[in-house]
């Protein structure tokens, strides 16, 4: 494409709320415009890079065996009742024509709809049903430019199964083909495991990239890479020592102490000798939450605990239930259901909150004191401590995910009904898995990983274009009609080139264009090189230059771009 005629407004200045270093690029090369918040229009720049990504997608899902599909956006709002999903969507939803209609989030319903009556027996047994199709979800914080954005392309796929093991294969084909999808595209992710929460599945596991851009908070262990989202993960902190000593318990009159921190300093103790008690409601009724000091209790792990939502108690309903405000509430005759984190187990001479203001009680022993709590793992790992599986030390970082491979089981063919016979003539849900990648962020985790000062670090896989063919000073008739000579040639030998033709750009306007757009080489055409037969190459990634003779250049080429 010439440069000229071609449509890539690039900016010198990016609007300020442009921060993350994928979304200024992206906006300074012209690869994409801002519409409204959360949603982007791709320009042409940008939507071939887009198009690269989505035919290494469909390579890789046809390769283990996918089918096509295109499904609407535009769904009826009957089918997604039936699985109560417009209601688990809630705002997230966009609804259309006097709320009829619904804009998809996703696709499993409508999978199911299809599979209903024309999966009919085992024999039509497995299916890889996939499509690369627009989604549409209300975010109510779109953020990072297209990283979240409030319509995105998805390549999302679905298994049909009629067994558990067969499931399994389905599962770790995707899981194979997401690590060639990534691989090709130049990214380093890394795979956790992930909660399946409250979609009701079994096993899902997460592609992610680190990066402070990232909406998710990981665990890993560089040591053996262990990798788990902090919602699931867990590590090898020591539960809290049981003394020998014991005491009966006693109130004690701790003053203007609210928090952990403070109760400490007030007594001389340490922090693992205190119980701290947070309420929360689930199903209306109250729950306290007993964690070691100051762990902070993972919400979605008490979620998996307890099964179903929860929600912290309001500061007004806090006295109701315990007599006290937040800083004093305790386990010791607390009316309701009491767990604990699972470092408390066995655990005594601990001090908590008597549940009267301004006292605390100590000497608890919380199997004497406190026999109907249960353990579970609810706490959220720090930094620094020790990996579960190896005992390295954790990092605990921001992470984008990709991609997300999920068992979901039969949540959606049974409300659905798609079923299918067994080999007895006896009727069964398909077992179903679900997968997804979200296109644009893996363009946008892409970039976060290859830029400099100057601009995109592109390799050929998702470049816009292979070459980056510069005519210096287009006004010498020497160097308009060779590069024009070249930029037909390399065009036969099957390159994308971009061309900078433009007449009245000086030299040092279109190097800096060159390595904004970051195209991986860079071909100068130079009068004085000309003279001499030669022409020069810019490697974009490492900068080096080095200067060929025209009869070398396809051979230079072929090694540069491979
Ligand atoms: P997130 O937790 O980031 O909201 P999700 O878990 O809701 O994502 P899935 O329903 O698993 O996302 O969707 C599959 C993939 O679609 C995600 O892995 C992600 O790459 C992409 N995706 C999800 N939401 C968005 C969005 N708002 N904008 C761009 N891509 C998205
Ligand atoms: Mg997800």
């Amino acid at each position: 494409m010439k440069l000229s005629k071609s449509f890539i407004p690039t900016l010198k200045e990016v609007p300020a709320d442009a921060v993350i270093p994928s979304h200024v690029l992206m906006l300074r090369t012209g690869m994409v415009r801002m519409l409204s918040a959360g949603i982007y229009s791709f320009l042409p720049l940008g939507y071939r890079a887009i198009k690269k990504i989505t035919e290494i997608i469909r390579e890789e899902m046809d390769t283990i065996g996918g089918q096509e599909f295109h499904l609407p956006a535009l769904n009826p709002k009957e089918v997604w009742e039936e699985t109560n999903r417009v209601e688990a969507f809630g705002d997230i939803m966009f609804h259309v024509n006097s709320r009829d209609y619904v804009l998809a989030p996703t696709h499993e319903e409508i999978m199911a709809y299809h599979a209903k009556g024309t999966v009919k027996s085992y024999k039509d047994l497995p299916q890889i049903w996939y499509q690369i199709q627009t989604k549409f979800r209300n975010e109510p914080r779109p953020r990072s430019g297209v990283i979240r954005g409030r319509q995105f392309l998805m390549k999302d796929a679905y298994t049909l199964d009629a067994t558990e093991e067969s499931l399994d294969k389905s599962y770790q084909l995707h899981d194979k083909a997401y690590r060639k999808i990534f691989d090709r595209c130049g990214i380093k992710y890394f795979v956790v495991g992930a909660s399946s929460g409250a979609m009701g599945g079994s096993k899902s596991e997460e592609f992610m990239v680190k990066s402070d851009a990232g909406e998710d908070t990981v665990a890993y262990c560089e040591s053996c890479q262990y990798a788990a989202n902090v919602e699931v993960a867990t590590s090898n902190i020591d539960t809290v020592a049981r003394h020998d000593e014991s005491k009966d318990i006693y109130d004690i009159h701790t003053p203007d102490v609210r928090s952990i921190d403070e109760l400490c300093e007030f007594l001389k103790i340490d922090e693992r000798e205190t119980a701290k008690s947070r309420v929360y409601i689930h199903n209306e009724k109250p729950v306290l939450v007993l964690m070691s000091g100051n762990d902070e209790v993972n919400e979605t792990k008490l979620e998996s605990a307890l099964g179903g939502d929860v929600r912290p108690g309001h500061p007004e309903e806090l006295m109701e239930i315990t007599g006290a405000d937040a800083g004093s509430i305790g386990p010791i005759e607390f009316k309701y259901r009491i767990i604990g984190d699972n470092r408390l187990k066995g655990g005594n001479m601990l001090y908590s909150g008597a549940n009267k203001n301004d006292y605390h009680i100590g000497g608890i022993d919380l199997k004497r004191d406190v026999p109907t709590i249960e353990y579970f793992d609810l706490r959220t790992v720090e930094p620094d401590e020790g990996c579960p599986r190896c005992d390295a030390k954790l990092d605990v970082f921001r992470a984008i995910e990709l991609g997300h491979i999920f068992k979901l089981g039969t949540k959606y063919s049974e409300a659905l009904g798609a079923t299918f016979l067994d080999e007895n003539g006896k009727s069964h849900p398909i077992i179903m898995g679900s997968y997804g990648i979200g296109v644009e962020r893996v363009l946008a985790c892409y970039l976060e990983q290859n830029f400099d000062d100057n601009g995109i670090i592109w390799d050929k896989t998702l470049a816009p274009f292979d070459i980056h063919l510069i005519g210096l000073n287009m006004k010498s008739e020497l160097v308009s009609t060779k590069s024009n000579e070249l930029y037909n040639i390399l065009k036969q030998d099957g390159y994308e080139v971009l061309f900078d033709d433009r007449l009245d750009a000086s030299a040092g306007f279109k190097f800096n264009d060159a390595d904004l757009l970051g195209m991986p080489v860079q071909l100068v055409v130079g009068e004085r090189n000309l003279k001499e037969d030669m022409v020069e190459l810019k490697d974009r990634r490492t900068g080096e230059k080095t200067k060929v003779t025209l009869t070398e250049l396809e051979l230079k080429l072929k090694e540069m771009i491979s």
